[in-house]
C-alpha cells in the first residue's frame, strides 16, 4: 500500500485530496496547523484506519518515521484577505514550508507535487495564460507576499529536481470553488453566496468587468491526481478556461439562488488582476484532462452546501471589514 502525505489537509483543496487518495486505497497522512483550515472538513476521516492527522506547522522541522511515497504540499493561505491578514506566515509556508517538504521528499525518496497558482502570472499581459508566460508580478505590491512565495516555491522545487534529482510536479491552480471553502474567507463565490444567504447586498469590487475562470473542485482534484501520476515535471495549468466577468458571476449566483440580489460597489483592491484565464492545452495533451462540470452545476452544488451550514458559520462574518486589508 502506498502512503501519501498531504499538507493543508484541513483546508478546502487538501481535504478533497485526502478523500480522493483514501478512495484510491492509499494510506493518507494529513498535516495542517489549522490557521485557515477547519478540522470539520476531515472529521469524517479521523477514525478511518488508513488516515492519520498531524497538527503541525510545516514551517517547523518535519520529523516522520513512516515511509512516504508521495507528498502533496497544499498548505498555504489562499484567499487574498487571508494572506493580507497573515502575510509573514504566507511567505514562510511558501518558502520555509516548501524547503522542509522538499527535504523530506529527498530523505524519503518520495515524489512531491506542489500547489502553485495562476497568481504567479500576476496581472497578466498575455491572455489566456500559457505555462510559457513568465508573468507580471509586483514583488512589493500587497499580493507580493503570496505571488512571490509561490514563485520561490516553483524555483526551489526546480532546484531540488535539477540538483538532487528528486521527482517533482508543479500544478498551477486557477480559481477553484466548491463545498468546504470557508463561507467567509473573502473569496468571491463564498462571499457572494454568504451575503445572499444573510440578505445582504453583494460587495462588487470595481466595476465588475474584471474576469476570472472558475473550476469546480472535482475537476481540479482529477487534474491534480493525473499530474501526480504522470511523468511530467514542468508546471501545468489546471483550471476551467470558461472566462466570465465578476458582474456575470453576480447574475449567475442570483439565478442559482432564485431571487434578484442587490449590489453595492467598492474600490477595486490594489493589484487585483484585470483578467485571468488558463490555457489548458498542455493539460489536455499530457494528462488528457479537461473540466467536465459546468459552472452552473458547480454553483448549484456549492450553494446547497453553504445553505446547510450551521447558523454560526453563516453569521461568522470574519472578513466583513475587508477594507482594512484592501487598501
Ligand atoms: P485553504 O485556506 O482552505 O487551505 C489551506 C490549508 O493550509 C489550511 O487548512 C491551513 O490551515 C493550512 N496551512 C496554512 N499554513 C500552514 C502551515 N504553515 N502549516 C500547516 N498547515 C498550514 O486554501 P485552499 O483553497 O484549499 O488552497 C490550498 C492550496 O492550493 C494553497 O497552497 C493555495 O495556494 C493553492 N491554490 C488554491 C487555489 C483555489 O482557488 N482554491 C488557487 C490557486 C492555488
Ligand atoms: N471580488 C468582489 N467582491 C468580493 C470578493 C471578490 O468583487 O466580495 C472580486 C475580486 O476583486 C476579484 C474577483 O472577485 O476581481 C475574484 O476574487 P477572489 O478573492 O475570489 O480571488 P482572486 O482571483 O482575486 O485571487
Amino acid at each position: 500500500m502506498k502512503t501519501v502525505l498531504i499538507t493543508g489537509a484541513a483546508g478546502f483543496l487538501g481535504s478533497h485530496l485526502c478523500d480522493r487518495f483514501i478512495d484510491e486505497n492509499f494510506r493518507v497522512i494529513g498535516m495542517d496547523n489549522l490557521i485557515t483550515g477547519d478540522l470539520q472538513n476531515i472529521l469524517h476521516l479521523l477514525e478511518h484506519p488508513r488516515f492519520t492527522f498531524y497538527n503541525h506547522d510545516v514551517t517547523q522541522y518535519i520529523s516522520m518515521d513512516e515511509d512516504i511515497d508521495y507528498i502533496l504540499h497544499f498548505a498555504s493561505p489562499a484567499s487574498p484577505i487571508d494572506y493580507l491578514k497573515i502575510p509573514i506566515q504566507t511567505l514562510k509556508v511558501g518558502a520555509m514550508g516548501t524547503h522542509n517538504l522538499l527535504g523530506l521528499a529527498k530523505a524519503k525518496k518520495a515524489r512531491i507535487l506542489i500547489a502553485s497558482t495562476s497568481e504567479i502570472y500576476g496581472d497578466p499581459l498575455e491572455h489566456p495564460q500559457h505555462e510559457s508566460y513568465h508573468g507580471n508580478v509586483s514583488s512589493i505590491g500587497p499580493r507580493g507576499v503570496y505571488d512571490e512565495a509561490k514563485r520561490y516555491m516553483e524555483a526551489i522545487t526546480m532546484a531540488y529536481h535539477r540538483f538532487h534529482g528528486i521527482e517533482t510536479r508543479i500544478v498551477r491552480i486557477f480559481n477553484t470553488f466548491g463545498p468546504r471553502m470557508r463561507l467567509n474567507d473573502g473569496r468571491v463565490i463564498p462571499a457572494f453566496i454568504g451575503q445572499a444567504l444573510r440578505d445582504e447586498p453583494l460587495t462588487l469590487f470595481g466595476d465588475g468587468s474584471q474576469t476570472r475562470s472558475f473550476c469546480y473542485i472535482e475537476d481540479q482534484v482529477e487534474g491534480i491526481y493525473r499530474l501526480l501520476m504522470s511523468d511530467y515535471h514542468l508546471p501545468v495549468n489546471i483550471g476551467n478556461p470558461e472566462e466570465i466577468t465578476i458582474n456575470q458571476l453576480a447574475n449567475e449566483i442570483s439565478d442559482v439562488i432564485g431571487k434578484p440580489l442587490e449590489i453595492i460597489t467598492h474600490k477595486l483592491p490594489e493589484g487585483d488582476p484585470v483578467k485571468r484565464k488558463p490555457d489548458i492545452s498542455k493539460a489536455k495533451e499530457i494528462l488528457d484532462w479537461e473540466p467536465q462540470i459546468s459552472r452552473e452545476e458547480g454553483l448549484q452544488k456549492t450553494y446547497a452546501y453553504f445553505k446547510n451550514l450551521p447558523k454560526e458559520k453563516l453569521w461568522n462574518t470574519e472578513h466583513r471589514n475587508f477594507e482594512r486589508y484592501y487598501k
